[in-house]
């Protein structure tokens, strides 16, 4: 090659900046002397790129201001993209210029190789620097692309004039089992589209990931918003036939005011209402409240402080009676867990859900197991006869393989017999899980240790477990007999229910009695044992203990809860 110093120019000026029209235009005027060029053009297209979401195409013609072009002088190549696409380079020699030798030719191909390189990577980089703010599947923002902009709108003082929405599509995971993947994300692509477009002036929604969408609405806007997320339609291809899809969203909704140093929070805060909305209310949204903020915190302490709680063996176990109604002796309990913190007495709703997310109530679980253990041995130490105490665990212990030699282990270390273990675990719906209880409940009866489903009538499983699982006790759940008046349909599920468990000889106890009404009610329909604040509510173990002295409660003093 002859012309080297101008080859290494002509890179040298490439490689200064990533990509302008300018740097190309001078990269260019480097060889344009030798080689005659009076215009490049560049023509770039992909139908279908693999990083990007649309289809990429540019057209870029430089002009080198040399002199008038010759456009029957050219040389063209053509060279594919790699990604189904292809990239086309002109050069337009000067009119009244010398036609390019061969080794001329070869010249200007390696200087468009060359350049086509440096294309492909400040592709690549604007690839990677659009992805960062971008979601790739529906090319709203993403996170980052909403936090960013958020962030320009706060600093220049104009963010109070929206309303932050966090939304989420409903049975959006239906849409992906009837569809499959591929029309799902097609689906989801049109609606991000369809709500993209719904938006005014300087509005802006971002996908999270998933179908979760967050969005900054004029406020004078809001009421519409909401309407129009309610509901919203598109259409997709399904097997060549067009199918017209409705995606209802739940959103939550939070206010913003006036000073807000973090973004951050407003969407969270719009997540809290969201989660309200979804889980609690089961309303298509909700505004947040300050209630539901300081719930949050509330909940997020908890999870923050449970670990350490366990060590401070700050959990205490609660004993809560189970009654016999022929003679009313004790003949059972209840093993219930209670929070004491700074002298108050948290109850288990309000922390086993959120322990139980993450699975670490597993260990609250065990835990209470061998308070109960242990209680029982100085029972027994102190010739005081205790009653078989139920002790709950939750479901998330089933795909635990080593959760019965725990159970065994635990009860062994503290020397009692497996006669006054028994566990409670609430039915289930999943055949997996059926079928994980079925196998835990097989080893418990192999060890003498008996089990109850609990809050039995709720679930779905019901009456299947009835005939074919080893369990020993049914605990009717407490909403069967729950009001005044034990409605005709209440009372015609329940009275079969304890038929059933009768006749397949298993033993049912039904909680939540407050009342002699019920225990009436109860004994008619066959079911002598009861558990209830009607007899006792759980208490610490110090007042458990004087009620397994006392061994029996006498009716006269009994009254109605
Ligand atoms: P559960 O196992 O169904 O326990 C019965 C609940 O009904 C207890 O609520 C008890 O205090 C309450 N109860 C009993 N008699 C009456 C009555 O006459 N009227 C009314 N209104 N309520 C009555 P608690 O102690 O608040 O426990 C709630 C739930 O928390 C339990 O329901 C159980 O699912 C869970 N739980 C409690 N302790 C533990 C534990 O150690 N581990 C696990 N995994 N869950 C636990
Ligand atoms: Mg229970
Ligand atoms: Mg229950």
């Amino acid at each position: 090659m002859r012309t080297n110093k101008r080859f290494a120019d002509f890179v040298a000026r490439l490689s200064e900046n990533v990509n302008t029209l300018e740097v190309s235009k001078q990269a260019f005027l480097c060889l344009a002397d030798t080689y005659r060029f009076g215009e490049v053009r560049l023509h770039y297209h992909v139908d279908r790129p693999k990083y990007q979401a649309e289809r990429d195409e540019y057209n870029a013609v430089f002009h080198l201001d040399i002199g008038p072009v010759n456009e029957k002088m050219d040389y063209v190549m053509e060279r594919n993209t790699g990604e189904g696409g292809v990239m086309r380079f002109t050069v337009i020699g000067l009119k009244g210029a010398r036609e390019w030798s061969e080794e001329e030719r070869v010249d200007i191909e390696m200087m468009l190789s060359i350049y086509m390189w440096h294309i492909a990577r400040y592709r690549l980089i604007s690839v990677i620097e659009k992805s960062v703010s971008t979601d790739y599947m529906t090319t709203l923002p993403n996170t980052n692309g909403y936090l960013e902009y958020g962030e320009m709108l706060r600093k220049t003082n104009t963010l109070s004039s929206f309303n932050s929405f966090y939304f989420n599509l409903k049975g959006f995971g239906l849409v992906n089992l009837k569809y499959g993947k591929t029309v799902a994300d097609e689906i989801l692509k049109k609606y991000a589209l369809k709500v993209k477009k719904y938006l005014v002036d300087d509005e802006i929604v971002a996908r999270l990931g998933g179908d979760n969408f967050v969005a900054l609405i004029h406020k004078e806007r809001t009421r519409e918003f909401l309407s129009f997320i309610e509901q919203v339609v598109v259409h997709v291809d399904v097997d060549d036939h067009k199918q017209r899809v409705e995606i209802p969203a739940i959103a939550g909704i939070c206010e913003i005011g006036d000073s807000v140093d973090d973004l951050g929070d407003i969407i969270s805060q719009s997540s809290i209402a969201l989660n309200t909305a979804k889980n609690v209310t089961k309303k298509p949204y909700m505004f947040v409240t300050d209630d539901m903020n300081k719930k949050a915190i509330q909940d997020k302490e908890i999870r923050m402080h449970f670990k350490e709680a366990l060590q401070n063996g700050e959990f205490k176990v609660y004993y809560q009676p189970k009654v016999e109604t022929d003679e009313y002796r004790i003949v059972g309990a209840e093993a219930l867990v209670r929070w004491v913190r700074d002298g108050e007495v948290i109850s288990p709703g309000k922390f086993i859900p959120l322990i139980e997310a993450d699975g670490s109530v597993c260990e609250l679980d065990l835990y209470m197991l061998a308070q109960v253990c242990n209680d029982i041995r100085i029972w027994l130490s102190e010739g005081v006869e205790p009653v078989r105490t139920s002790v709950n665990m939750s479901r998330k212990h089933l795909s635990n393989p080593n959760f019965p030699d725990q159970i065994i282990d635990m009860i062994d270390e503290f020397g009692i017999d497996h006669k006054y273990i028994e566990i409670e675990l609430t039915e289930t719906a999943s055949d997996e899980e059926q079928g994980l209880l079925n196998t835990f409940m097989i080893k418990m009866r192999e060890q003498g240790i008996k089990t109850a489903i609990d809050d039995f009538g709720t679930g779905v499983s019901s009456f299947a477990i009835l005939r074919s699982f080893p369990v020993d006790v049914l605990k009717v759940d407490k909403s069967f007999i729950d009001s005044e008046f034990v409605s005709d349909n209440d009372a015609i599920v329940i009275s079969n229910i304890v038929k059933m468990a009768n006749e397949l000889n298993l033993e049912v106890i039904t909680e939540g009695v407050e009342r002699w009404k019920q225990v009436i009610f109860l004994r008619q329909i066959g079911c002598k044992l009861i558990q209830g604040y009607l007899f006792d509510r759980p208490m610490p173990y110090s007042d458990f203990t004087k009620r397994l002295k006392m061994k029996k409660y006498d009716k006269k003093n009994i009254k109605d809860y």
